[in-house]
């Protein structure tokens, strides 16, 4: 199924209804956004009521401690066209993203953040491009004047360390915010990876792609949950994802070191036999013992990372649970993971 224009698969009771036969779903993830909601509806019904195609807009509640649940409970009674998840607690946005996508009927599926940083009125281009035969469509950031400078610094290393490190190349400055063709959609659900760095799966997929630029507006309430030892945790989980290399990199660095200790051991060996015991050397000694130690020790730790990774994927838990369904007619195909 290369072409997304064609009948392809899909939500078959949208295609029976409409003359066009496409249909669109919008996924938002939400933590802690009840002050968000009714303006991000206000802007983004609109929006799509405009573009024309029925619409299915999937909220996520990923374990609110506000009353985010009841906002959109609220929402969803006058509103038939939103339909909710509850999560059993909070699994993270990028868990969240994957149940949205696993109940997403839509031939396009359209991932954005509730805070309102993505600006709806960008989906209009998303969608012409997807008329269009792109399979995916996904904004970039013109600028990135809403982050701090360190951020932005930091950000720009690791994107160039990744690339190198792996096989995915990471589009500079492109976000979560996208649109995903059916068979898009179809190929990343049947991933069964529970470490998910949604970033580098985007990449990994391939499939005909798209860039728009968009410029990314100030949270509208509410504050980031991503401070900076998370967004460190989630820098780590994408190399980790993605790369081999922190778990090769040692035995280089392994032979780096004891090919010239080999020969500095002939060198000690040489001299004692020639010119008798020399005892100083603490210095060295200690310094070869420490410096050793550490990167023992720092290799220890990358495999216990990657370990723990293949652990989690072994147990075979599901990525995350739904405690609750609002609006969803017929019984999704999976309730977990
Ligand atoms: N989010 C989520 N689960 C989390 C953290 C965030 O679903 O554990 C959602 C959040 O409600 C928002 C989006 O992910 O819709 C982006 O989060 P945030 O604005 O905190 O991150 P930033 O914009 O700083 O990247
Ligand atoms: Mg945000």
């Amino acid at each position: 199924m290369l072409t997304p224009l064609s009948a392809a698969s899909g939500s078959q009771a949208h295609q029976a209804t409409t003359p066009a036969g496409k249909s669109l779903s919008v996924v938002i993830p939400m933590h802690n956004e009840e002050a968000n909601l009714a303006a991000l509806f206000l802007r983004l019904i609109p929006v799509l009521e405009d573009i024309g195609l029925p619409f299915e807009i999937i909220c996520v509640d990923d374990g609110s401690r506000d009353g985010t649940f009841a906002a959109l409970a609220f929402h969803q009674a006058r509103e038939p066209r939103l339909k909710l998840l509850r999560l059993s607690r909070n699994f993270g946005k990028e868990a969240a993203m994957s149940a949205g996508l696993r109940h997403a009927s839509g031939d396009a599926v359209i991932l954005m953040d509730g805070d309102l940083q993505h600006p709806p009125e960008i989906i209009i281009t998303f969608v012409e491009q997807w008329r269009q035969g792109m399979q995916m469509v996904y904004g970039v950031r013109a600028s990135r004047l809403t982050d701090p400078w360190m951020r932005r610094f930091l950000t720009k290393v690791y994107y160039r360390l990744l690339d190198n490190m792996s096989e995915v190349t990471l589009p500079r400055g492109a976000g979560d915010f996208r649109l995903l063709d059916r068979s898009v959609v179809d190929a990343l659900n049947a991933m069964p990876e529970r470490n998910r760095f949604m970033k580098g799966l985007f990449s990994w997929v391939g499939f005909r792609q798209v860039a728009v630029p968009f410029e990314v507006a100030q949270r509208h309430a509410g504050a980031s949950t991503f401070n900076f030892w998370r967004l460190l945790r989630f820098g780590l989980d994408g190399v980790a994802s993605f790369s081999n290399v922190p778990l090769r990199v040692w035995s280089w660095l392994g032979i780096a070191l004891s090919v010239p200790s080999f020969f500095y051991g002939v060198v000690i060996i040489t001299k004692t036999i020639m010119f008798g015991r020399d005892t100083p050397g603490y210095a060295s000694l200690m310094v070869a013992v420490l410096f050793l130690g550490g990167l023992q020790l720092i290799g220890l730790g990358v495999l216990g990372d990657y370990l723990g990774r293949v652990f989690t994927e072994v147990k075979g838990r599901p990525m995350y649970l739904v405690n609750e369904k609002v609006g969803f007619d017929d019984a999704p195909p999976a309730d977990r993971s």
